[in-house]
């Protein structure tokens, strides 16, 4: 048995994150501490998104307090699919119990820059922290605009440097068509993230075929059984994890062992402890893409 602490976080952003779906002003989610029986200690965090298929900070409150007496090794490997978020939680703070602290500093990272124009006067940071990908949420505004942009934001960033641009599902086909022209023609972009909605599957399965630049889903695989049923559908683009909402990190281990993936681990925004397990489980799939993890700027030293 292990006995279980749980501890609420509130962690809001500098400023609000935009994406085609809206705002994003707060990070809310829990951490929590195992117990074994030698009286080690070793963290673990539920850091929900709902929106991505995950359980919701209330309903991963809830599962929580059913363990206040203790939580066995057989209950934390039959947390039910429905709690993808705890299942990464409890596994990594299990794993974590014998697991050494892993530096981040040889890992590529992609700098997550602002939505619209603000990120023309940002994108210098990437450079300067020695990152050689950006990331830009479009779909927020005009197409007009956001193309303006990018041929702008392509003209700044250094010529080594790619972007990686994330629609969040919120392009018809019509806008991502014109966005891979433009993607194809520039030669700067290393994918597009999720242009349609998950119920467009098909869609993009035949935008795939029509342009060079990949497209990568997200939204559509916000969990492992999601990620598995899209590669057996013919899915063969890039796969963007989000780990901590993802389900079980030994799930994704055998993925990786199954099938030939190409992956992108993310981030959810969580703090440094799920962020830390997602760093232990990228030294054992080692993925040839940065991490989708430059995203400590979003959020100020504070927190409550
Ligand atoms: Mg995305």
């Amino acid at each position: 048995m292990y006995q279980l602490s749980v501890t609420p976080y509130n962690r809001p952003f500098r400023q609000p994150l935009q994406t085609s779906q809206g705002e994003w002003k707060t990070r809310k989610g829990i951490i929590i501490a195992l117990e074994d029986s030698q009286g080690r200690v070793s963290y673990g965090e539920i850091a929900p998104l709902p929106s991505f298929g995950s359980e919701t900070y209330e309903e991963a409150l809830k599962f929580c307090s059913q363990f206040s007496q203790g939580i066995s090794l057989a209950a934390i490997y039959q947390i039910p699919e429905q709690f993808p978020a705890c299942q990464f939680a409890f596994e990594s703070a299990l794993k974590g119990l014998t697991a050494t602290q892993i530096e981040e500093d040889g890992f590529a990272l992609s700098y997550l820059l602002p939505a619209g124009k603000k990120a023309l006067e940002k994108c210098h940071y990437a450079k300067e922290q020695g990152q050689k990908t950006c990331k830009w949420k479009i779909g927020v505004f005009s197409l007009q605009e956001e193309l303006a942009w990018f041929q702008q934001l392509i003209n700044i960033l250094p010529e080594e440097m790619t972007l990686r641009l994330d629609a969040n599902g919120g392009l018809t086909v019509s806008e991502a068509e014109q966005w891979l022209k433009v993607a194809d023609a520039s030669g700067r972009v290393e994918f597009i993230e999720q242009p349609l909605p998950p119920s467009q599957f098909q869609e993009m399965q035949e935008l795939a075929k029509g342009f060079q630049t990949v497209l990568a889903l997200d939204e559509s695989v916000g969990t492992l059984s999601q990620l598995e049923t899209c590669y057996l559908q013919g899915w063969r683009g890039v796969f963007v994890v989000k780990c901590a909402i993802a389900g079980y990190p030994h799930y994704l281990r055998q993925l990786c062992q199954t099938y030939p993936l190409d992956l992108v681990l993310s981030s959810v925004m969580e703090t440094s402890v799920a962020r830390q397990a997602v760093f232990r489980l990228a030294t054992t799939l080692s993925p040839h893409r940065a991490l989708g993890f430059g995203v400590n700027h979003w959020f100020s030293e504070k927190s409550s």
